[in-house]
């Protein structure tokens, strides 16, 4: 029987679907790992932060030049 491969989403390494392999579709757990991590960091970000401080960054500045 012809096993399938899918392609390891963190790494794009040729991984083999097969039952022994948990960490399927990655090719390890370091992979799977990873891409969890960075999934995990992107919804954590609060847009908008970023840009309320470079506002107040700037008043700062400007009222220092005043
Ligand atoms: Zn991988």
């Amino acid at each position: 029987m012809k096993s399938k491969t899918v392609k390891c989403p963190t790494c794009e390494k040729p991984v083999e679907w097969k039952q022994e392999n948990l960490h399927r579709p990655f090719c390890s757990e370091r992979c799977k790992l990873i891409d969890l991590g960075a999934w995990a960091d992107e919804s954590h970000r609060i847009p908008g932060s970023t840009t309320q401080d470079f506002t107040e960054h700037l008043t700062e500045q400007e009222g220092k030049h005043h």
